[in-house]
């Protein structure tokens, strides 16, 4: 399985001198297994994404969202593939109660905010709603999606190829008892579903990618994001053979990241390697 990471930055977009080297595009990764595309999210690192698959012939597109916060959707409108015809992208995400995934896209690409409605691009999109534990196949490549807890509908994939296996496990609090979704029920059960959830994902993983957007001291409890801390934490649980820190903070700055990683590394613990995501780095798992 290639790994490839397109967008790693959490909440908005940045371009400032001192966070060029982690890159400043918004949720966006490639996988590519079994000779199948799988995008990750559509934040703003997509565009790359289809720049470079319209150039490599890539036409049958499978897109994964996590949830349709805006930094994981906003890319979606400058995705070249999209205004190409023989593109099939299927977009898969959370059935959500109060709209269906295609109004989100529908509304993005609206006029005044678009000039180009979704009906009108040439690429054949199709909307797949998925329930909680839901899984299915595309080729060889066996993919799950998880309800993760944060506000709104979020959710978490693991993607098997070969024995390999990769989680994305992103916008999620790792660590609250507090249920901060839509239509949550409140109860017990529903609270160690969702801890199972992010365990399940992340089981033996051999890369997973987390949700790392706090400093502890910046931790708040209804925002829905986790930490570095929280993201090891899991690794060692569930024996993940590499954890990478993901969604990184708008104003943290590349020497942050580096202080960040530097810090782990030096307390020694055993378990995971960790690796901190930057755009434009390529894994072969
Ligand atoms: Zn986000
Ligand atoms: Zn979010």
């Amino acid at each position: 399985m290639q790994v490839v990471f397109w967008g790693v930055r959490g909440s908005y977009p940045v371009a400032r001198a001192d966070c060029l080297r982690y890159g400043g595009n918004t949720p966006c990764i490639e996988l590519e297994a079994g000779g199948q595309c799988v995008l990750v999210d559509a934040g703003t690192g997509i565009r790359a994404a289809g720049q470079a698959l319209v150039e490599r012939g890539v036409e049958d597109i499978h897109l994964l969202l996590s949830h349709t916060h805006w930094d994981h959707i906003q890319g979606l409108p400058h995705f070249a593939p999209l205004y190409r015809d023989n593109t099939r992208l299927r977009i898969y995400g959370l059935k959500r109660g109060d709209c269906s995934l295609e109004e989100v896209f529908r509304a993005q690409q609206q006029q005044p905010f678009y000039p180009v409605p979704l009906d009108s691009v040439p690429a054949q999109v199709e909307f797949v709603e998925l329930t909680d534990g839901q899984s299915w196949c595309i080729g060889d490549v066996d993919i799950e999606c998880r309800r993760l807890n944060h506000p709104g509908v979020a959710g978490g994939y693991r993607v098997v190829h070969q024995g390999t296996a990769f989680a994305y496990i992103c916008d999620t609090d790792l660590v609250t008892d507090d249920l901060l979704g839509d239509e949550m029920p409140d109860s017990r059960e529903y609270r160690q579903r969702l801890r199972d959830n992010v365990r399940d994902l992340a089981h033996r993983g051999d890369l997973i990618v987390c949700d790392t957007f706090f400093l502890p001291q910046e931790y708040r409890a209804d925002f829905g994001h986790s930490s570095a801390e929280d993201a090891l934490r899991l690794g060692r649980e569930v024996e993940a053979r590499c954890v990478t820190f993901f969604h990184h903070a708008p104003q943290r700055s590349d020497g942050e990241m580096d202080q960040l990683v530097a810090d782990f590394r030096a307390l020694g613990q055993e378990g995971p390697e960790m690796l901190a995501a930057a755009e434009g780095v390529q894994l072969a798992l």
